[in-house]
C-alpha cells in the first residue's frame, strides 16, 4: 500500500536549492497557463540543467524556484511532475527499504518537508 502525503503548503520543498528539471510536455503545458509561447518561456524561465541534458526552471538568487509567488506556485494547475510526486515518490522508494539515518544523511530535504515530519512523528521516527 503506497503512503501518501497531504501537502502542508510550507513551500520549503520549492526553496530548496536544486533543479526542478522540465520535459518537453512541461514546457508546453506552462507556457500556455502563462499564456506564452514555448520559445518565450524557455528563453524567459529556464535554464540549461548542470548535465546539460535538458531544461530545469530557473531560480531566484537564494535558490528557491522563480515560480514561488506570494507564499505559493504559480503554476500550481501546471507544475512539474518532479514537484507532483514530492514527497511521496520519494517516501514510497526509500521507507523501509534503507535505515533512517541513511534517508536523513543522503536525502535531507525530506526532513525539511512538513508532511513528511507529521509521517515521522506519527510512525516513532
Ligand atoms: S514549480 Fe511550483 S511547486 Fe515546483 S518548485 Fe516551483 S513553485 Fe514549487
Ligand atoms: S515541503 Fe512537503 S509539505 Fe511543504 S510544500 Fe513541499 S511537499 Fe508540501
Amino acid at each position: 500500500m503506497p503512503i501518501t502525503f497531504e501537502c502542508h503548503r510550507c513551500t520549503a520543498c520549492c526553496r530548496w536549492p536544486g533543479e526542478v528539471r522540465l520535459e518537453a510536455e512541461e514546457i508546453a503545458k506552462i507556457a500556455a497557463l502563462k499564456g506564452i509561447g514555448e520559445m518565450d518561456f524557455i528563453e524567459r524561465h529556464t535554464r540549461l540543467r548542470k548535465d546539460r541534458r535538458g531544461l530545469a526552471l530557473k531560480e531566484n538568487a537564494d535558490g528557491s524556484c522563480i515560480f514561488l509567488k506570494n507564499g505559493g506556485c504559480a503554476v500550481q494547475a501546471a507544475k512539474p511532475q518532479q514537484c507532483q510526486d514530492f514527497p511521496n515518490r520519494w517516501v514510497n522508494q526509500l521507507w523501509g527499504k534503507l535505515p533512517l539515518e541513511n534517508i536523513q544523511s543522503d536525502y535531507p530535504m525530506l526532513f525539511n518537508c512538513a508532511a513528511f515530519k507529521a509521517f515521522l512523528k506519527a510512525n516513532g521516527g
